[in-house]
């Protein structure tokens, strides 16, 4: 095997080969990564862009897989799974933090409750990692990542190490612009002194504003479409009557109408039928083209 070599000599961090990607996404769909490998540590992480570079080898980034569709004929090259290394948190003075990325944001909104520290909790439904919610400038209830972080360190596609400040992220709605390639480490972020107990009302709350989505059960990853400019996608999706159509294995969920779920082997081809349906509908009803929020990586 061609990977072999470098993975037994140098790296540290567990390696597998010939994974199914449905075991790595919450839509539970995805055929098979050639390889997927864990970094422990920057040191696995340079090696292992350093060896993809010497190669010509493809690299993907994972986070939890929450807001990823992978398609049937799964993903060639190397999956860079970073949601098992990277999960430290410094807390450091004056509302600051350090956070690997493969940190889950339900854990850094709890850690933050109990230091009293406020400004993350719209992030306390959102399962993704931190390196994914920080390239996916994830948010909800009018809040996201780019209110908390204050910069982010990166290891660059010849594996050197890196900061970038928020200034030159790029951060907009749902959005952060990163060179390519780079990923994600660690995110400088900084929180504010808050109530204890306001800090937890404000969490209950957002928990109870996910009521249609939380009635989702079916395997699914989270909002499919941006909200367009001053719209609600789920109300124009909703409103094209589109709420239970189903195709192959994909269904648009009747609590939540910019849910597609996974209702029975779904396979990726089902998904994106799916919503190039719902596309063509929401235009022809609206004139308002969707623009997919989900990351779509792999081949037919
Ligand atoms: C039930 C449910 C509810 C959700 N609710 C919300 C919500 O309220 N708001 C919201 O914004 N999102 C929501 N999401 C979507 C998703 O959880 C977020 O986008 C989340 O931030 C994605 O994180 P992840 O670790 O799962 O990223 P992944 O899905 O693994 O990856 C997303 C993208 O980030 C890249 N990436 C991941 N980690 C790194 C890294 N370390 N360095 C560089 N690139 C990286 C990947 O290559 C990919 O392009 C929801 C999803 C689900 C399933």
């Amino acid at each position: 095997m061609q990977y072999s070599l470098f993975f037994i000599q140098r790296f540290k961090g567990k390696v597998l080969f010939n994974v199914p990607m449905s075991e790595h996404t919450s839509f539970g769909i995805g055929g098979p990564a050639d390889v997927m490998a864990f970094p422990q540590d920057e040191g696995d992480l340079k090696d292992l862009i350093a060896f993809c570079e010497s190669k010509g080898f493809q690299f993907h980034l994972l986070g939890a897989g929450t807001n990823l569709l992978v398609r049937d004929g799964g993903v060639r090259g190397i999956v860079v799974n970073m949601s098992e290394g990277f999960r430290d948190i410094s807390w450091l003075d004056e509302g600051k933090a350090i956070v690997g990325a493969g940190v889950k944001l339900p854990e850094l909104v709890a850690q933050a409750r109990d230091r009293g520290l406020s400004g993350i909790e719209f992030a306390v439904n959102i399962p993704g990692t931190v390196g994914g919610a920080v390239m996916m400038n994830a948010g909800a209830y009018g809040g996201e990542m780019a209110d908390v972080v204050e910069g982010i360190e990166t290891i660059g596609r010849k594996g050197q190490k890196g900061f970038m400040p928020k200034s030159e992220i790029g951060f907009s709605y749902r959005k952060a612009e990163i060179p390519r390639g780079a990923i994600v480490t660690r995110a400088h972020m900084r929180f504010r002194s808050g109530d204890p107990e306001g800090i937890k009302e404000r969490m209950r709350e957002f928990r109870e504003r996910r009521k249609a989505s939380s009635a989702v059960h079916s395997p699914n990853a989270g909002s499919i479409f941006k909200n367009p400019e001053g719209k609600v996608a789920g109300m124009l999706i909703q409103e094209a009557g589109l709420k239970g159509e189903r195709i192959g294995g994909a269904m648009v969920s009747e609590a939540h109408a910019n849910y597609i779920v996974n209702a029975g082997r779904a396979k990726a081809k089902d998904v994106l039928a799916l919503m190039a349906l719902i596309r063509d509908r929401v235009f022809s009803m609206s004139g308002i083209v969707l623009e997919p929020e989900i990351k779509v990586i792999g081949e037919d």
